[in-house]
């Protein structure tokens, strides 16, 4: 398989070894990798950057604990390939990055994101880092002490970029909705109704929409679901609930070979990371005549807004926002015409861009970017 074509590497490359990590970084050609450590501190993690092709690397910054080293590292790349894809995608001047901080017994939270902050710094904008999993307002300000490149979110002028994700997948499901012939009464299946999942039910039930929400929380669910008219069921019957759409805003892996059968849905889309659980899933679903739009196509809302703000000194991101419909159009066209699934036609569009201008180079992107006072 073409490596650009997917984003998620196949399980076989996906464990790192020792020995092999030159050319797992190799295989799918990863500018740099840094490797944290900090005694004093403990800070302990990694900072990926994927690609900077198109401009500075930007991807947030993952704190929690992992079973080991490898599982974190892998996790890095991963996810800095993804947003290296999503940003080209989305037709964004920015690159794909992430950092991933290992939490222990031994870690001083505080100090030892300032620690990473300095790391970051030291990247003279290179790589420009947000809100990832695990990480809060707080954590934030710890590595804001030590460098400019950071989005303090929620932020005034920059905003909530949990927000800015939501509208991103509102307007791709949109396009899906029309593509798949759907209108009157939709009702969605919502998982999850964390910082995105909460905006998009808000959305969902202002646009009239019929909602059916979960989350592995109850009470935040039953708080959302008051709020967006919504009927609550528990978390393991979501996947399976009668509805239009499903919309995964939890965590990625959902859609695999055990939960496939079970959607009841026309269309997916939602926010989550990584929803499937290998490109082969794709294929099922299509066979299944589901129409699945490709999570780094619907969630690039967010990271339409950090570079709206500070690399291209925009107020405000409504028309980038509407830009992800045109786009999701575009790909369920190019899987048409291609025979291809979605998620292959995404890759492949995203994969082109890249390839069109990518040229060596060794730069500094300190001017280019508007840091975070
Ligand atoms: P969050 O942590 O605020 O919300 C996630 C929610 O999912 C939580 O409420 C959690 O309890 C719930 N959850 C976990 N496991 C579940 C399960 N099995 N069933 C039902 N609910 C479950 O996170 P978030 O910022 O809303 O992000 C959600 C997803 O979207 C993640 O995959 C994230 O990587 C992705 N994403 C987020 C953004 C953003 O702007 N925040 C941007 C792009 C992608």
């Amino acid at each position: 398989m073409n490596t650009l074509e997917h984003p998620a590497p196949p399980e076989s490359r996906a464990t790192v070894g020792a020995f092999d990590l030159f050319e797992r970084l190799a295989a799918d050609d990863y500018e740099q990798l840094v490797i944290l450590q900090n005694r004093e501190t403990g800070l302990r993690g990694f900072l990926a950057i994927h690609d900077t092709t198109l401009g500075p690397a930007f991807g947030g910054v993952r704190i929690k604990p992992y079973a080991g080293e490898r599982d974190a590292l892998d996790d890095a790349l991963r996810l800095a390939r993804a947003m290296t894809y999503k940003c080209s995608l989305a037709g964004l001047p920015c690159g794909g990055g992430k950092s991933v901080l290992l939490e222990h017994p031994g870690l001083d939270r505080a100090a030892a994101l300032e620690s990473f902050g300095a790391v970051v710094e030291s990247l003279r904008g290179r790589y420009f880092c947000a809100r990832d999993v695990g990480m809060t307002e707080s954590g934030l300000a710890a590595i804001a002490r030590a460098t400019r490149f950071v989005a303090r979110d929620p932020a005034p002028g920059l905003g909530d970029i949990s927000e800015h994700t939501a509208i991103g997948v509102w307007h791709a499901l949109r396009a899906a909705l029309e593509l798949a012939g759907l209108r009157g009464k939709i009702r969605v299946a919502l998982q999850g109704t964390g910082a995105v999942g909460a905006w998009l039910a808000r959305i969902l039930a202002r646009e009239g929409f019929e909602l059916v929400v979960a989350d592995a929380e109850d009470s935040r669910a039953a708080a959302v679901a008051r709020e967006a008219h919504a009927r609550l069921v528990p978390a393991g019957e979501i996947i399976s609930a009668d509805a239009d759409v499903f919309a995964p805003c939890a965590l990625g892996g959902v859609l695999n070979r055990e939960t496939i059968p079970r959607l009841a849905c026309r269309v997916v889309c939602g926010c989550a990371n990584n929803v499937l659980a290998s490109p082969e899933d794709g294929d099922a679903l299509a066979a299944r005549g589901i129409a699945y739009v490709p999570d780094y196509l619907a969630n690039a809302g967010g990271v339409t807004r950090l570079a709206d703000y500070f690399l291209l000194r925009r107020g405000g991101s409504g028309p980038s926002l509407m830009r992800i419909y045109d786009r999701t159009l575009e790909v369920f066209r190019a899987a048409r015409e291609s025979g291809i699934t979605p998620e292959r036609a995404a890759a492949r569009l995203a994969a082109a861009r890249l390839k069109a201008r990518k040229t060596f180079r060794d730069v500094s992107w300190e001017g280019a970017l508007r840091p975070q006072a």
